[in-house]
């Protein structure tokens, strides 16, 4: 992937971007820009927004409290949003921003925590989940962000599953083989992936999701991995073999 002025700060913003327009930053990211990085005005940085594209921009005024900036070129076109829906339960604090980070990372486009029996965590502070999709998201330039969807139950994923979409299952009791004949035969096909907890899926919620027509269980070798680990694992395995390591 061409990178664009790999060095200038990344921000997203809400706002539209187009040529010339000009905008005052809120005050989190003014300070950001003016005390943390020291930016003053002439100094350019990169705005996104999930929409317009990446935009390169300088500063015109460069106030602590509210940073002005004009949209100079657009540097970059909007990449098309990711079709890969990613669910997980739940980790306890900083295990669960690393997951979210990586899923970012890793190019999926929905984040949907999913609460099963011997999830960790119940309540979950759904802005502290998009607040580091957005952090991620400005540091591995990707242009847009993953939408975070609020947690639900097992069940509740299962009783409004679209039955067009395959759910891709990390099983660690699947025959451990290699996922690459599995996943190559759902190439174009729309998919999610699924991650137990730490304790694992239930007998019962094992056996319920194996019955179901739409899910593909896939081993992820033969150690047990963490529920983090086989995060980052499954979806490299999924972009590599039918995702957007092409
Ligand atoms: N049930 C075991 C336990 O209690 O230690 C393992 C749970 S594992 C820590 C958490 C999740 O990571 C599992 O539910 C599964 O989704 C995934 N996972 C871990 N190792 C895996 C493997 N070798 N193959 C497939 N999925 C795996």
């Amino acid at each position: 992937m061409p990178r664009t002025h790999a060095t200038l700060p990344r921000l997203y913003v809400e706002l539209d971007l187009s040529a010339g327009t000009q905008l005052t930053l809120g005050k989190e990211q003014s300070l950001y820009l003016a005390a943390v990085l020291r930016k003053s005005v002439g100094d350019e940085v990169v705005l996104f927004n999930g929409r317009d594209g990446a935009w390169r921009c300088a500063l015109t005024s460069d106030s602590k409290k509210s940073v002005g900036l004009e949209l100079i070129e657009q540097i970059a076109g909007q990449t098309p949003v990711s079709d890969l829906w990613y669910g997980f339960a739940p980790l306890k604090s900083e295990r669960l921003d690393y997951v979210i980070q990586k899923a970012v990372e890793m190019g999926v486009g929905t984040i949907q925590p999913v609460i099963t029996q011997r999830t960790q965590v119940n309540r979950l502070k759904h802005e502290r989940l998009v607040a580091n999709a957005i952090e991620a998201a400005e540091q591995c330039e990707v242009l847009s962000v993953p939408v975070v969807a609020p947690e639900m139950t097992l069940e509740r994923l299962i009783d409004g599953w679209p039955a067009m979409r395959t759910l891709i299952v990390a099983d660690e009791g699947a025959a451990s083989s290699s996922p690459v004949e599995t996943l190559s035969s759902l190439r174009g096909k729309p998919v999610g992936v699924l991650i137990g907890p730490e304790g694992g899926f239930s007998d019962q919620e094992r056996d319920r999701l194996l019955a179901l027509p739409y899910v593909v269980p896939i081993s992820l070798g033969p150690r047990i991995l963490r529920a983090d680990t086989a995060a980052v694992a499954a979806l490299a395995v999924i972009q590599a073999i039918i995702g957007d390591w092409r």
